[in-house]
Parts: structure tokens; C-alpha cells; sequence
């Protein structure tokens, strides 16, 4: 597994896969892995001939009060995943070089990127655009995989891909949970014992919410109202969000229209922001 730090000669790897013809399968990760990552990777490794995993930190997506310097990290561990996966290229690039002095460009995906975590991280997916793009730049995937944990992320992506044209196909693949529902994160690792068990009213409202539906209730208000008392029996719960919308446009419904709407929450538990979404 070649280990590559800098934008050339992740570049010039790039260039020698496309004259042998080779796929590339890009899995963009910020790094501490875990088995929602894993199986973003095992997809790449089966329908891409060169599967590269890319971790970075990227500042541009996080607030000013934001964890950007706390957000946790193991490059070792995360290379011995990888090494143990099969995967080719893990692109480690530094800060430094990925935003060079003077940068001053940004993609600014309209619309989707302003609703749900947008309002309460401003910049946020204009960050994730930026990055996404520069990396499909350097890397030039033909595919690249992407979690729906991060609901609004991969929709953001696949506008960015339709409306500048790109050349890659974007892959949304499932959320990996644990036994109890809880959606494997990065930021799980944050939590205390009593935390994570609070955290556990996401997967108990998303239950009651399906529970509802399929007893007939489509009325957005009354399955949020029922969801939200669940979410207030946790003290250590603030809920940032809880929306029921649109699943291609993100824009609120009055009644879950079957098939074609999602429920999306985020909140706090602490200081760890968590979020998550199902279909209804
Ligand atoms: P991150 O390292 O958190 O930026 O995530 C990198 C990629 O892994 C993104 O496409 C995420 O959507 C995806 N991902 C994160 N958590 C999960 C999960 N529990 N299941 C599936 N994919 C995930």
C-alpha cells in the first residue's frame, strides 16, 4: 500500500492508473476509521481496479467554534485498517499544501447546502464542495463513495458533480449502525458511557416514527411531535434539528409523501454534535 502526502505525487499516480486504463475508486474519509468507513472501502475494493482512500481533516468545513483541532486522530490505526483492506493509495495530504498560501476559491453549492446542518453550520458544505472537488481533481476517481449517514453531504456532491460537469459516478451507500441503531461516527469517540446510551433516542425516535407510518400516520407534524417527546425524556439531549422533508430537495413536508421524504435529525449531547437520517 503506497502511503502519499503530497498533491504531485498523488497526481502523477493518478496520471499512470489513466494510461493503464485502470478504474479508480475514491473513498474520501477524514480519518478515524470505523466500519461505516470499512464498508464504503470494501465497495470500492470490489468495483474499482485501483481503490484509493483519502484522509484529511479539512478545515474549510468546520466553524470557528467548531472540533477542528480536538477531531479525533490515528493515522497508524487507520493505515493498518486500510493495509488489512486491500486498498492501494491512502492520500495523507497536509493542510498546508491542499489550501496553499492565498487561496481564495470556494464551490458554493446553492439551494440544498443552505437547509438542515447548513443553517446551523454556516460554510459548512461550501468547505465539503471545496474539498470534494479539489480531491476529485488530484485524483481524477471514476468512482467515488460516499455514506448516507451524511444524507445531505452526498446530495450536495452529486449536484456539485451534475451542474460543473464532472467525470465521476457518485456512490451513496448504507448507514453502518451498532446493535442498538446507533450510527457509527467518528464522534461517537467523544461520548462518555452515559452519553452514548442518551444517544440512543435517535435510533428509539426513528423506531416510533416508522411505527407510526406503518400504521398509517402521514401527517409530518404529529410524527415529529411524538418524536420530540422522546428526544425531551433525555435530559442530556438539545436537539439542534428534527425535519421531515423532501428527500431530493431537502424542503419541509406537511404529509410524508411514501418513498420520496426523509427524516433528519441533529443534536447535542455535550459538546458532540451527532446527526442522522431515515427514510420514510
Ligand atoms: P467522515 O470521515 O466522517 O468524513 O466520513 C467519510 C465517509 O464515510 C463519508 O462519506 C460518510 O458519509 C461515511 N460514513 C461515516 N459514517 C458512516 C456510517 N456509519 N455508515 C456508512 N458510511 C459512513
Amino acid at each position: 500500500m503506497d502511503i502519499i502526502r503530497d498533491v504531485s505525487a498523488m497526481k502523477a499516480f493518478a496520471r499512470n492508473a489513466a494510461a493503464e486504463a485502470k478504474s479508480i475508486g475514491l473513498v474520501p474519509t477524514m480519518g478515524f476509521l470505523h466500519e461505516g468507513h470499512i464498508s464504503l472501502v470494501r465497495t470500492a475494493r470490489k468495483v474499482s481496479e485501483v481503490v484509493v482512500v483519502s484522509i484529511f481533516v479539512n478545515p474549510t468545513q468546520f466553524g470557528e467554534r467548531e472540533d477542528l483541532d480536538s477531531y479525533p486522530r490515528d493515522e497508524k490505526r487507520d493505515l493498518d485498517i486500510l493495509e488489512k483492506e486491500g486498498v492501494d493509495v491512502v492520500f495523507c495530504p497536509v493542510p498546508d499544501e491542499v489550501y496553499s498560501k492565498g487561496h481564495v476559491t470556494f464551490v458554493e453549492v446553492g439551494g440544498i447546502s443552505d437547509k438542515l446542518c447548513g443553517g446551523s453550520r454556516p460554510g459548512h458544505f461550501r468547505g465539503v464542495a471545496t474539498v470534494v472537488l479539489k480531491l476529485f481533481n488530484i485524483i481524477r476517481p471514476d468512482k467515488a463513495f460516499f455514506g448516507l449517514k451524511d444524507y445531505q453531504q452526498q446530495l450536495v456532491i452529486r449536484r456539485m458533480v451534475t451542474d460543473l460537469d464532472l467525470d465521476v459516478e457518485i456512490l451513496s451507500l448504507p448507514t453502518v449502525r451498532e446493535d442498538s441503531g446507533l450510527a457509527l461516527s467518528s464522534r461517537n469517540s467523544y461520548l462518555d458511557e452515559n452519553e452514548r446510551l442518551a444517544a440512543e433516542v435517535i435510533p428509539s425516535a426513528f423506531t416510533e416514527a416508522r411505527r407510526l407510518f406503518a400504521e398509517g400516520e402521514r401527517s409530518s407534524g404529529k410524527i415529529i411531535e411524538k418524536m420530540k417527546k422522546i428526544m425531551d425524556s433525555e435530559p442530556l439531549v438539545v436537539l439542534d434539528y428534527l425535519r421531515l422533508c423532501n428527500k431530493e430537495t431537502l424542503v419541509d413536508l406537511d404529509e410524508v409523501e411514501e418513498g420520496r421524504s426523509i427524516l433528519a435529525i441533529a443534536l447535542r449531547i455535550g459538546e458532540t454534535r451527532l446527526i442522522d437520517n431515515t427514510e420514510l
